[in-house]
């Protein structure tokens, strides 16, 4: 059976306030108390009328831009009416008849490797002020205002996905898209970015589109790869069997491995869409256009192709730098210093995504620390790639020095100072006296290794290591013993 996926996905963009009034738009709804954030407008009490915030505005432009959108000009908003009481004005503002953002296309990777391309087309971009929310408890039902009237993007895309990997792939995508330019973001676990999918299943690529069936309330890119994959099984199982099912939609308990019908074709609501008449046009005047012509964005799928391309960086160092807004930032800061004063460019980008990409990334996540907490600052990094370009220094004992940066202060050449790393190299005969003379030392694992408990080989190993200053190759001294003890 063929699979056709098409989303539609709300993210929260991020402003000081929310999309038509004043009050703050906070970004984490937890730690506030309920209905400190609202005002008459979000509210919808009498005669309080909606202005459109400009950063909002501006955010939504951005996002124009990533998404590589055209733009219609004027765009309009638009009243969506529907009753549920977590909707203070019975109604949505949003953009439906013309959307500011329409025809975009995103280009991402689907694969671990960085190798295969797609690109998936946008519908349209458009902005929608959020809903407050309804809380029920075991005796009453409880009204939350301080989301309603929060910045909202809903991005449509049409049907080009076929798989949940490249659904997934591509929401990645979309999150550092909007985290890297600080739109948004887009945590789903806080429900900042939340996705809607769309799934129909065919035989044959040349039959019309079966029936779609909408799969909502999904938070974590698990949890849409299982709510495609039972989606799939459970319409493929229908098909298969003749069974015909309205287009629906469904709520999905991910907890519980199902999904439950919300509503059907037949119960689906009429939203009475028509302008909204309290907000004018949205013309965009051209100082606007122009800024947003000279606005340089930083798009992910570009930088990871340059990584590639142009570092041939494997992907361990492509996603150690790519996770993060703040580790590429760094990352970028690093290479631009070093390069400008005329260093090879793909030798240098490579020394220092292999230390972000371990141990520097293991540290900032054991310590859930950012890459600026670093116990070294970037002109300490800077000397120790430049000591490491040197190559005067062993691997092993460049990986000792990075260690002892990341717990202490130190500066690197103190640290070689202090570990006598400066002092010559051990010649082969020295190195063989410090061999037997660490296997005498250790009789009974000498015996445990001849037995055949060959890991204690790694003792030995380690100890030679330690009493050479880490001035000997751990490769070396391996082969090293494991020829004395035969
Ligand atoms: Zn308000």
């Amino acid at each position: 059976m063929l699979l056709t996926i098409w989303l539609e996905i709300h993210i929260k963009l991020k402003s000081i306030n929310k999309m038509f009034c004043q009050c703050p738009n906070e970004q984490n709804f937890d730690t506030l108390q309920a209905n400190t954030n609202i005002c008459p407008v979000c509210t919808a009490q009498p005669w309080a009328l909606p202005t459109l915030s400009k950063e909002v505005l501006w955010k939504a432009l951005l996002l124009w831009k990533a998404l590589n959108c055209q733009i219609n000009n004027p765009s309009q908003f638009d009243r969506k009416s529907y009753f549920y009481p977590d909707l203070p004005m019975w109604y949505q503002i949003t953009q439906l008849y013309k959307p500011t953002n329409v025809n975009g296309k995103v280009q991402f990777f689907v694969d671990n490797e960085y190798s295969q391309e797609r690109t998936v087309h946008i519908q349209d971009a458009h902005m929608e002020s959020d809903t407050g929310k309804m809380i029920h408890t075991w005796w009453d039902a409880l009204l939350d205002f301080n989301r309603a009237g929060t910045p909202l993007v809903e991005i449509v895309t049409l049907p080009d996905f076929t798989s949940a990997d490249e659904v997934v792939e591509f929401l990645k995508e979309l999150q550092r898209i909007v985290r890297y330019n600080d739109i948004a973001d887009a945590d789903l676990e806080k429900w900042q970015m939340r996705c809607d999918v769309n799934i129909s299943v065919r035989a044959k690529e040349s039959d019309s589109y079966g029936t779609r069936v909408e799969v909502k309330n999904m938070n974590s890119f698990a949890a849409i790869k299982r709510a495609i994959q039972y989606e799939y099984d459970r319409q493929s199982d229908l098909f298969n069997k003749w069974e015909k099912f309205d287009q629906q939609t469904r709520w999905r308990d991910d907890a519980k491995w199902e999904s439950y019908l919300m509503r059907s074709k037949e119960d689906a609501l009429d939203y009475r869409y028509f302008p909204e008449p309290d907000l004018p046009p949205l013309v965009l005047d051209n100082e606007t256009l122009q800024q947003l012509n000279n606005e340089t964005l930083e798009i992910p799928y570009q930088i990871i192709k340059k990584f590639k391309t142009e570092f041939w960086f494997h992907k361990e160092y492509i996603n150690a730098i790519i996770s993060d807004k703040e580790i590429l930032d760094y990352f970028l800061d690093i290479y631009n210093h070093l390069t400008s004063s005329s260093q090879s460019s793909d030798i240098i980008s490579k020394l220092i995504a292999k230390r972000i990409s371990w141990p520097i990334s293991a540290w900032t996540k054991e310590n859930f620390k950012s890459i600026n907490e670093l116990n070294f600052s970037k002109q300490q990094f800077q000397k120790f790639l430049e000591i490491n370009q040197e190559s005067k220094i062993l691997d092993n004992q460049l990986k000792a020095i990075m260690d002892e940066m990341l717990k202490t202060w130190k500066d690197p050449q103190d640290i070689i100072k202090d570990k006598w790393f400066d002092t010559p190299a051990i010649d082969q005969s020295e190195l063989e006296n410090i061999v037997k003379l660490i296997l005498q030392e250790n009789p009974d694992i000498v015996q445990q290794y001849k037995w055949g408990k060959t890991t204690t080989l790694w003792f030995f190993v380690w100890q030679v290591m330690k009493k050479t200053q880490w001035k000997s190759d751990p490769k070396i001294v391996g082969e090293m013993i494991s020829k004395i003890l035969g």
